[in-house]
């Protein structure tokens, strides 16, 4: 399974030179098996997607975590939902109040975008994520809700023997600073378990969460000590804060890898990098 990390950038895109490092796209990264591909979350970084790999595809699946403008802002320019050929499957969390369609509606369509989403030249099919394990070609797709404003999941995404799970904005402990000691209170606990690759949320400083408590987001320790009670076997560090240069984010991160010792390996998200597992 290779992963491509097209946007890392959490809140709002940045094209600052000082977070070129990083990089200034929001959440989207991409998953490929054999010729099988998977895009998870909608952010700007869709558009640093190579369209020409999806110009033989009938089929085009793009999994949202939830609907908050980071997540979803590169859809409406993503060049094959403007070609009529294409089947378009957009799969996200359900909702107490609307359904999936009528929330993404709201940002797809005027005034906020000038084209309805029911004049969108693709073939859009609308899905509310199932509560239980699906398939899409070769992928086994396990979404849980997780602990962030609004109706939001993390994935879990296996094929093969390898899993890869993806939880770009979460809070685990809403509040507490430790895990807790069940784990099954833990948000997202089930879908880290033993992955291969976790990518996960590490927005904040110890000292920004302090003042950020409930925002739904978390510190790298929180991060990194979920992900070793899991027992995920590598983390990359996801959904930078955009008000943060990145210099500030790497020597942060050097103090947190100074600090704690962990048997994993554990690194900053990069747009741009290809991980393979
Ligand atoms: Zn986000
Ligand atoms: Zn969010």
């Amino acid at each position: 399974m290779r992963i491509k990390l097209h946007g890392t950038r959490g809140a709002y895109p940045t094209s600052s030179k000082e977070t070129r490092k990083l990089g200034g796209n929001t959440s989207c990264i991409e998953i490929i098996e054999n010729n099988e591909r998977l895009i998870l979350d909608a952010g700007t970084g869709i558009l640093e997607i190579d369209f020409d790999s999806y110009s033989t595809a009938d089929r085009i699946d793009i999994l949202l975590t939830h609907l908050h403008m980071d997540h979803i802002q590169g859809l409406g320019f993503f060049k094959p939902i403007f070609d009529p050929s294409k089947e378009i499957h957009i799969w996200g969390p359900g909702g107490s109040s609307y359904p999936l369609k009528d929330r993404l509606n709201k940002f797809l369509s005027p005034p906020l975008f000038p084209v309805m989403l029911r004049d969108i030249p693709s073939k859009l099919v609308i899905h509310e994520l199932p509560n239980k394990p699906f398939q899409i070609g070769c992928y086994t797709i396990t979404s849980k809700f997780i602990c962030h404003p609004g109706p939001t999941v993390g994935f879990r995404i296996e094929v093969a023997s390898k899993a890869v799970a993806y939880i770009p904005d979460h809070e685990p402990m809403l509040s507490r600073p430790h895990l807790f000691k069940e784990d099954n209170w833990i948000s997202g606990f089930d879908l880290c378990a033993n992955a291969d690759l976790l990518i996960h949320d590490s927005q904040y400083s110890k000292e920004e969460y302090k003042h950020k408590v409930g925002w739904g987001h978390c510190t790298m320790k929180i991060a990194a000590d979920l992900s070793k009670r899991a027992k995920a076997k590598r983390l990359v560090m996801f959904h930078h804060d955009p008000a943060q240069k990145d210099a500030d984010r790497v020597k942060l991160f050097k103090e947190f890898k100074n600090t704690n010792s962990y048997d994993f390996p554990i690194e900053l998200a990069v747009q741009g990098h290809k991980i393979k597992i």
